[in-house]
C-alpha cells in the first residue's frame, strides 16, 4: 500500500457504495479519480458499475489496492422490457467471460446504431449536431443519450443537460429512439453465468411494480438497492421491508455520475455490512451450482 493511505475502517466496520460512474460511460471522472474521490469521502470498499462494460477494473484494481479501497468488480446492464429501460446490476462477475463480453461487444455496436438514429431525429427537427461530434464527448465504448445531451448543450441547442431529457430525448419525447437489449432475465441469467450476483438498480427510479419486483425475484435476481439517492423517507422504507419479505440484500450506492452534483461517493453512508452480505449470498449461489 502507498505510503500515508491505509484501509477505512471506523468504529462501524466502514462505508461502502457500490454504485458509482466514471467516463468509461456517462460519469466525468476517470477512474483514478473517482478511486482518490472515494477514498477521500472515507469509503472502505467501492464498486464502479458503468452502464454497459467492465472496463473500469482492469484500470481500478491495482490502484485501488495501492491506496488501501476495497473494490468490487461490477457493472449495471441496461435490460428492456415493453419497451422501458430496467436496470440491472452485476457485482463479482469475471471481467473475462466470453459470453458477457460478446453480448456487451453487441450492446455498444446496437448504441452506435441507435445514437445515429437519435441524431437523425433531431436534424429532422433542424438542430445541426453531428455523430462525429457527438462520439468526442464519449470517452468509452458506451455511446448514449448523456452523449447526446452534451453536444446539444455545447452546440446551445438547450440551456442545460436536465432539458435535453425533457425536450428531446427523454422516454417518449420527440427524439427518443427504444434501445433493443437483453430482457431482464437473460440479463440475470448472463450476470450469473459470468460468476456474478444480480442486484436491481434504483427500483424506485425506475417506476417498477411490486408485481414485477416479485418476478425479477423468480427470475434469480438476488438483491435489491435500498441505499438510493431518490428513495427517501417512506419510500426508502418501502424497499427496505420489501428487499427482507423477498429475501434480498438490500444493497446501494451515490450513483454518482459527476463533482458537484449532491450525490457525491458515500452520500449513502451504506454500513459494509452489506458488502459481507453480498459476498455470502454469492458463495451461497456458487455452493448451490458446483
Ligand atoms: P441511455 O443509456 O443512452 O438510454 O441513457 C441513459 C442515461 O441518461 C441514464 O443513465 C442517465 O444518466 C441519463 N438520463 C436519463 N434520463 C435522464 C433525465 N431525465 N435527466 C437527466 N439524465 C437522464
Ligand atoms: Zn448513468
Ligand atoms: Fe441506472
Ligand atoms: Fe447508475
Amino acid at each position: 500500500m502507498q505510503k500515508g493511505f491505509s484501509t477505512i475502517i471506523t468504529e462501524n466496520g466502514g462505508y461502502a457504495d457500490l454504485h458509482l460512474h466514471t467516463k468509461l460511460s456517462d460519469g466525468t471522472l476517470d477512474v483514478e479519480e473517482v478511486l482518490t474521490l472515494s477514498k477521500r469521502k472515507g469509503l472502505r470498499c467501492i464498486s464502479i458499475t458503468d452502464h454497459d462494460n467492465l472496463d473500469s477494473y482492469n484500470l481500478a484494481a491495482e490502484p485501488a489496492k495501492a491506496i488501501g479501497l476495497e473494490i468490487i468488480p461490477g457493472i449495471e446492464i441496461s435490460s428492456v422490457w415493453q419497451g422501458k429501460d430496467i436496470h440491472i446490476l452485476g457485482y463479482y462477475c469475471d471481467p473475462t467471460n466470453l459470453a458477457l463480453n460478446m453480448e456487451l461487444q453487441d450492446f455498444a455496436k446496437q448504441r452506435v446504431t441507435r445514437a445515429k438514429a437519435i441524431i437523425k431525429k433531431l436534424n429532422a427537427l433542424g438542430i445541426d449536431i453531428t455523430f462525429e461530434k457527438v462520439l468526442s464527448y464519449c470517452k468509452g465504448k458506451v455511446i448514449g443519450r448523456p452523449h447526446i445531451a452534451m453536444s446539444l448543450v455545447a452546440e446551445e441547442y438547450i440551456g442545460s443537460f436536465s432539458e435535453a431529457f425533457t425536450k428531446y430525448l427523454g422516454d417518449g419525447c420527440i427524439a427518443f429512439v427504444e434501445k433493443k437489449g437483453l430482457n431482464p432475465q437473460q440479463t440475470i441469467r448472463l450476470i450469473e453465468n459470468a460468476g456474478g450476483i444480480a442486484v436491481l438498480a434504483h427500483p424506485y427510479k425506475s417506476g417498477l411494480s411490486d408485481e414485477f419486483i416479485e418476478q425479477m425475484v423468480e427470475w434469480g435476481v438476488q438483491g435489491m438497492e435500498v441505499y438510493c439517492p431518490a428513495q427517501k423517507g417512506a419510500v426508502g422504507r418501502k424497499y427496505k421491508e420489501m428487499a427482507q419479505r423477498f429475501g434480498l440484500v438490500g444493497t446501494g450506492g451515490s450513483d454518482f455520475h459527476t463533482e458537484g452534483s449532491t450525490y457525491a461517493p458515500n452520500c449513502m453512508k451504506m454500513p459494509y455490512t452489506v458488502v459481507q452480505a453480498l459476498r455470502e449470498r454469492r458463495e451461497k449461489l456458487r455452493a448451490e451450482w458446483y
